[in-house]
């Protein structure tokens, strides 16, 4: 989006990762007048691959995630947990599973998912 250097803004938020587009929907929903700005082409771009997100980013997450059907690839049922020691693995533990429906978390792309953030962001519109 082009924007002119004489124009004010409320909040300036650099970068749309995974805390800038929802810092600045928070502040543009709040009436603020919000400039986002993101270096990359692609909001997403610099962190890597995919990621997990926990639960409870979920659970106790904003609104506009929980309800908004963010782009997820699938839920993770289980955690496995191993204790190394000299690249010997000395001790796993598989206890740590729930049945589905239930989720201990998400597994995301970077990319998609920030890309969806950052337009969720955009979408509040001008103040
Ligand atoms: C390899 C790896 C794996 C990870 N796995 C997980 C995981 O599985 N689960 C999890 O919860 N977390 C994971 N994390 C951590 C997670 O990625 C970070 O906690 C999260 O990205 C931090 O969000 P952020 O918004 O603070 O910063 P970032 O997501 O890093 O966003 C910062 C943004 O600012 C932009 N920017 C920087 N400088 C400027 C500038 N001058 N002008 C404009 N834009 C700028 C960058 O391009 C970037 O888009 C992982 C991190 C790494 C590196």
């Amino acid at each position: 989006m082009a924007v002119s250097f004489d124009e004010t803004f409320d909040v300036v938020v650099v970068g749309a990762g995974f805390g800038g587009p929802v810092a600045a929907r928070r502040c543009a929903e709040a009436g603020l007048k919000t400039l986002m700005l993101e270096r990359a082409r692609v909001p997403g771009e610099k962190v890597v691959s995919g990621l997990v997100i926990p639960i409870y980013g979920f659970l106790y997450g904003p609104e506009f995630i929980r309800k908004g059907n963010p782009p997820i690839e699938r839920p993770i049922c289980g955690v496995v947990n191993r204790l190394v020691k000299d690249g010997e693995i000395l001790f796993t533990d598989r206890s740590l599973r729930v049945p589905k429906p239930l989720a201990l978390g998400y597994a995301a792309y970077c990319k998609p998912f920030c890309t969806w953030l950052a337009d969720r962001a955009v979408e509040v519109g001008p103040s």
